[in-house]
Formats: C-alpha cells, structure tokens, sequence
C-alpha cells in the first residue's frame, strides 16, 4: 500500500472543505468553448465571470486568469467558418484575436474597479531558469498589486516545435509556478465522465478523482473538445501534474451560473482532484537528504538502466540481492552490481517478501507470495534517481 492509497478518507463536502473552500491563491483557467458565442467572443459570459472574480477577490483570495480564446475570437472575427488548421493561420488569428480578448476582459473589470495585466508566456519562458524565476517575480509583483494577470500563451510567436499548445498545460505550469492552492479548469464539459458524454448516453459522471493517473488518462483520451486546443486528456495531464504538485483542481463547466462562487462555496460542482498527501517536491527532498535508508537492494545492469535512463519503477525481476532487514514503506538504497548507489526509494515490499521475489516476473508476484499489493518494488513516483540523489 502507497502513502497515498492510505490518504486519509474523507466524503466528498469533507474534501471540498479541506482543498476548496480554504483555497487562498486560485488560478483560473477559462476554455474557448466557454468564452466564445456564435459571433465571437460572449462579453455577457465574461462579464459574469468578471463580477465572480471580483466576488472572490473580495472574499480575501488571490485570482490569476488563464484565459483561452484568442484564437476562436480571431477566426470568428476574420469570418472564416472554422478554426484554421495550419499553425501560420492559428498564429494569425490569435493575433487578430488577443486584443479584442484582452479588451473585453478589460472592460469588464474596470466597471468592477479592477486592474488587468496582460501576461503572454511560451514555452521557453518558463523552461529557462532565469526567465522562470521573472515571471514568477512580475506575477507576483501584479498579485501584491491586487492586480489580475490575464495569462495566454503568446500565440503568434511560437512555432509547433515549442508550444505548450493548450492553455490546459500552461494553466497547470503557471499554478505550480506561482505555488497556487488551487487550479479550477472551466470548461464546455460539466467534469470529467468515463466516457464522451455527448456521445454516449450511459457515460458516468465522477465528482472525485484521488489519485489521478492512468486510469483517468485512457477515460478522458476519448474527449475531445469542442473548441479549444486540449480536450479532456490535457485536462487530466494538467490535474495530474498539479497533484504530484500538492496542488488540487477542479474541471467544471463554466458556462453554468455562478460556477466560480458556488465552487469556492463548497457545493459539489465538477470534477475534484485531490492533491498527493506528500507532494514530489518535498518527498523527494525527504528521500534524497533526509530519510536514513533500512537497507539495500542490488540491481542488475538492466535495472540500473531503466531507472537512471528510462525513467521507469523497479520491478521485481531486476533484484539479484537484498541486503539488511526492513518492512514495506522502508526508504531502502538501490545500488547496481558494483555497489553505486543508483537511487533511494520507498518499498512496497518488505526485505522478508524481496528474498522470495528477486528474479521473478511481475505476473508470478501472486503466486509466490499468495497476495500482490503493487506491481513494483519501488514506484517511480516514491524514488530519487542518479544526480537528484546529489545536493
Ligand atoms: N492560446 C489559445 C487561444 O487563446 C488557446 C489554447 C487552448 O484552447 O487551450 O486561442
């Protein structure tokens, strides 16, 4: 059992209460199915959701918009009957379309007696350290200001190569970077369902996500959007990414009354991802610096490779030793047939149920040892791997 299968079970208002209703600091992301009308941009929408945010920011809470929609108002506005399909022509209508975007919300935060900032980012920006640690710095130079940054991707510069292509990406990357309590993904679609609602009339909708991974990935995969970039699958690798993160989110469809102060009010709107209890960062630090490992297990050449180069979990059939006493949880020392450490993790497994496992295929864990509670020895995400083992 993970830490995280052993999260502490709560019902869903409980959870609500806990990651929602307490957020402080929230990105919101709005979809460009939810912006745009017939005719181009839905200033009636924005508007409401302007007088939403200015709610919220009275409350005593932080809002950054991530806003969508540059695209789909410049080809509404050039007359063309659908999205274009080739980047130069996406790259123009967003230029078209981003002025007209930002004005709308403009004016409807200023008959709030609110302040905008216009935020475009790339890809690059926040990949390059320093230019990371600037952005982070004029966000949060506009947050002190009670300023709204309304952030897009810089659209007319980027070329395929290095875009992050869908605002569900750059909302989560902003999230993280500005340490944001919560990210809520507003869009066509009421939450996330098993399967694509406006096709199949028996799909299942669900209001609570605990460990977002694999599992939720093939369901939204299907997904398409309607109008925008990403589609439910960018939705999800967003809320995945945030979790790992320690940060919660909520997809829930933005064109419904007053989603943003119902949601911050704890009702049960959308598709709530929990937060891993321990977030990467600083169970990794934990891992890497802090923890005293129980013990050792020694991987053959085709374990170390997979882990230093693939990125991959260790699994049973790459242990040729185990060395010392420990149970399952335990921070126990990866070491290759040399005796370098390769990386530090925690177990699944105890050293008592490592001896009968060594050597075998993951498919034959059950036979030897009458149960299997994972597939791995040490899970990938529960591991600090080569250089991240160094300060
Ligand atoms: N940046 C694009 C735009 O403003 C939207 C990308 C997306 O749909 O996620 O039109």
């Amino acid at each position: 059992m993970t830490s995280d299968s052993r999260k502490r079970k709560m019902d869903l208002a409980g959870y609500r209460r806990k990651y929602v209703t307490q957020a402080r600091r929230i990105v919101v992301k709005v979809g460009s199915g939810v912006l745009t009308a017939a005719d181009g941009l839905d200033s009636r929408l924005i508007g409401r959701l302007a007088g939403e945010v200015s709610a919220v920011k009275a409350q005593g809470r932080e809002v950054v918009l991530v806003s969508s929609g540059a695209i789909a108002a410049g080809f509404r506005k050039m007359g063309f009957p659908k999205r274009p399909t080739t980047v130069r022509q996406q790259q123009a209508c967003a230029a078209v379309g981003q002025a007209g975007l930002m004005m709308t919300w403009e004016k409807a935060f200023e008959r709030r007696g609110h302040k905008v900032a216009q935020v475009l980012l790339t890809a690059e920006d926040l990949a390059n350290r320093q230019r990371y640690l600037n952005s982070r710095n004029t966000l949060t130079t506009l947050i002190e200001w009670n300023i709204i940054p309304i952030i897009n991707e810089n659209d007319t510069v980027v070329v395929a190569e290095i875009k992050f292509g869908d605002n569900d990406t750059l909302g989560s990357l902003v999230a993280g970077l500005i340490e944001a309590d919560l990210f809520i993904n507003l869009t066509d679609l009421d939450g996330l369902y098993d399967a694509d609602p406006r096709q199949n009339p028996d799909a299942r909708f669900l209001p609570l996500v605990e460990n977002v991974g694999a599992r939720e990935e093939s369901m939204a995969s299907g997904i398409p959007g309607s109008l925008g970039a990403g589609g439910m699958y960018t939705k999800i690798l967003a809320a995945r990414r945030l979790a790992r993160h320690g940060v919660a989110s909520i997809i829930a469809g933005g064109s419904q009354s007053a989603p943003l102060t119902r949601i911050l009010s704890g009702e049960p709107l959308g598709t709530l991802f929990l937060p891993r209890t321990r977030p990467l960062k600083s169970r990794k630090h934990w891992l890497a610096f802090t923890a005293k490992p129980r013990g050792r297990l020694v991987v053959d050449e085709g374990a170390r490779q997979a882990l230093l180069e693939k990125g991959k979990s260790l699994l049973p059939s790459g242990v040729v030793e185990v060395v010392d006493r420990f149970s399952e949880g335990d921070p126990v020392q990866v070491v290759d047939l040399e005796g370098r450490v390769v990386a530090v993790g925690l177990t699944n497994y105890s050293s008592d149920e490592l001896r009968l496992l060594a050597g075998c295929h993951t498919r034959e864990i059950e036979t030897r040892l009458g149960y299997r509670h994972s597939d791995e020895i040490i899970h990938r995400d529960n591991m600090v791997v080569g250089d991240d083992l160094r300060a």
